[in-house]
């Protein structure tokens, strides 16, 4: 592999201007052009051996001429989902050098005694007291709920773009299983009760940390009543009838496509 890096400042991806293969890591070369110097991290690549490697920026830190910014969460919209799911592929490498780079920065110190952590070759350790530390990795559930006529539920959540509708979804709480999640999140945001609890794909989702499982399930009880709390609307709606989807990166979309197609209907 050639040697490469990703750029992070904050929440966000820094790339030459030119660059038209965004989730490709950037030549060492040119970054060192447009930095000088830089503090370059490397983690195990997982599947293909070698390294992935990433510079974390200062967020003071100004950029030079012909060098932007743009943000992760818009990223994950404009790359396929597919290629996230293949963790061997260029997009796999990019959420895995970001999840690194923000665990980096949130352990540094030791959360039990307070001393600096050092570093292993997958997690932290801490000189004083032995404790180590892994990434962490928080699972969350997306679920697509259908009913006998041939609808999906869908919801409109008050932090969307207005009239975006998308999948209910929720954190898995300590102790819970999957399934109690997918059944609890439902209950919560729009009281209905589900059946036929079936797991479908899972994505990277590093905002922060997660990892998402996408699930469908069917309708068996229950009317629509939003929580009033997060979503602001829900509705079932027609496959030929849908209002505004998240974009092509998420799992949601993912799942609706896969629903419109007919790939779960039995
Ligand atoms: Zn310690």
């Amino acid at each position: 592999m050639s040697d490469s890096a990703y750029v992070f400042q904050g929440n966000s991806l820094v790339v030459p201007e030119e660059t038209s293969q965004l989730e490709e890591a950037i030549p060492v070369g040119t970054i060192q052009q447009g930095f000088g110097s830089l503090d370059i991290v490397s983690i195990d690549a997982l599947y293909e051996g070698g390294t992935i490697q990433s510079v974390d920026l200062d967020p003071k830190t100004p950029l030079p001429p012909g060098w932007r910014t743009i943000s992760m969460r818009e990223l994950v919209n404009i790359v396929a989902m597919e290629n996230m799911v293949d963790g061997t592929g260029t997009a796999g490498r990019l959420l895995r050098a970001y999840h690194i780079s923000q665990w980096r920065r949130e352990s540094v110190f030791c959360g039990s005694c307070g001393s600096r952590n050092q570093d292993t070759s997958l997690a932290r350790r801490c000189p004083a007291c032995g404790r180590v530390e892994f990434p962490r990795i928080s699972p969350a559930i997306i679920t697509l709920i259908s009913n006998d006529k041939g609808q999906a539920l869908l919801a409109h959540n008050r932090n969307f773009t207005p009239g975006v509708y998308s999948l209910i979804a929720g954190f898995t709480e300590a102790g819970e299983s999957l399934e109690s999640t997918v059944k609890r999140e439902i209950r919560e945001e729009v009281s209905l009760e589900v059946r036929d609890i079936r797991y479908q794909v899972s994505q990277p989702w590093p905002f922060p940390n997660s990892l998402m499982l996408g699930f469908t399930a069917r309708h068996s009880g229950g009317n629509i009543q939003v929580d009033g709390v997060e979503l602001e609307d829900a509705r079932w709606f027609d496959p030929d009838k849908l209002p505004l989807l998240p974009g092509y990166g998420s799992v949601s979309r993912y799942l609706i496509n896969k629903w419109i197609s007919g790939e779960f209907s039995s």
